[in-house]
């Protein structure tokens, strides 16, 4: 029932191909790799796993690939493409809706082919495939779920217009907004400042987006600051070890929210875990401070680097301290 649907992520879902090799090879090289999996990705369907494995009800729309499966009696669209079927499969054993989950035969599924050496450097080839063909029409069939929605969450590996369309949709109905500018353009529409309730970046995506660079806290609290004036309701840049900083127009002063010291592992898709947190906290406990939601999302974030992996380190609920619910 998409009015019990407190969460709706529009946005990308990836498969994400990844190689692990002593060095990432040169132009034109074959080198042998030591290791290869595949995993779920995309910004998109990171946030809303995190949102889902604290408890939201969660919806995601996105669109996979599909062929028409001339052996089925019925004559309707049975997807065969394995990455987009695995990623239906994904979606439900994570408690997602997928009634908006949108198929297409004329595009793959989005993949990133992802290259680890054994320095933590990589090399990312991404192609967005299917998710470039999310647009108005898979919005105006998931309207319903959109204008019930407690929170609505965007990013931009989808078309950018599909992404401030969706945006816009849930302001003129009141939901709440939560912009995450990733990956980020330099020139970005200044539309979506107006349409973000929260406009949470990290500092490369602040840094091209003000042309200010972002080194400490402070450099962060300026760059918030100028986005905030913008239009805005609010603005988080996250710095990684160093937690975030919450620039709100109701505070004189930008706000930094320090985080837990821990030891990462691995900090690929940390910034998705924080997201997806944040939308939680938005939708379950409207009225909490953004502050102290940042506060909450830090932690579940620095749990997610302590272990390897994008969405398979993403803390559940049970997993986590109760004073954090
Ligand atoms: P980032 O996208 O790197 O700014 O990270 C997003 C969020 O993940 C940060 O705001 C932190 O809450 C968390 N985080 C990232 N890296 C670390 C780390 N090394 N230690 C603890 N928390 C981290």
């Amino acid at each position: 029932m998409s009015e019990d649907i407190s969460v709706v992520v529009v946005g990308s879902c990836m498969t994400d191909l990844v190689s692990q090799a002593p060095r990432l090879p040169k132009a034109g090289e074959t080198i042998h790799g030591h290791r290869f999996f595949i995993g779920f990705g995309g910004k998109g369907a990171n946030q809303c796993v995190q949102a889902a494995r604290l408890g939201a009800k969660t919806a995601m729309v996105c669109k996979k690939h599909s062929k028409r499966d001339h052996t089925s009696k019925t004559g309707g669209q049975v997807g065969r493409d394995v990455f987009g079927n695995d990623y239906i499969q994904n979606f439900k054993n994570n408690g997602i809706s997928t009634a908006y989950v949108e198929q297409t035969e004329n595009a793959a599924t989005g993949a990133a082919s992802i290259i680890v050496n054994d320095t933590g450097e990589n090399a990312i080839v991404i192609v967005a495939g299917a998710n470039m063909l999310l647009g108005q029409e898979e919005l105006q069939r998931a309207l319903t779920a959109i204008v019930n929605a407690k929170v609505l969450v965007c990013q931009l590996e989808i078309n950018p217009d599909t992404s401030l369309q969706a945006l816009r949709m849930a302001r003129e109905n009141h939901v709440k907004t939560i912009f995450n500018p990733a990956p980020a353009i330099v020139d970005l529409c200044s539309d979506f400042f107006k349409a973000s309730d929260v406009f949470c970046c990290n500092e490369s995506e602040a840094e091209l987006l003000t042309g200010m660079s972002v080194t400490s806290v402070e450099d962060a609290s300026q760059v918030g600051l100028e986005l905030l004036n913008k239009g805005c309701g609010s603005v988080i840049v996250t710095l990684g070890p160093q937690g975030c900083v919450v620039c709100q127009p109701t505070n004189a002063a930008p706000k930094h929210i320090p985080t837990t010291t821990v030891t990462a592992a691995d900090t690929t898709g940390a910034g998705d875990s924080f997201i997806g947190a944040l939308a939680f906290y938005m939708a379950h406990y409207p009225t909490m401070p953004l502050e102290e939601m940042a506060r909450r999302a830090n932690f579940v974030a620095a749990v997610s680097v302590q272990t390897v992996g994008t969405q398979t380190s993403f803390p559940f609920q049970k997993d986590l301290p109760t004073e954090l619910f």
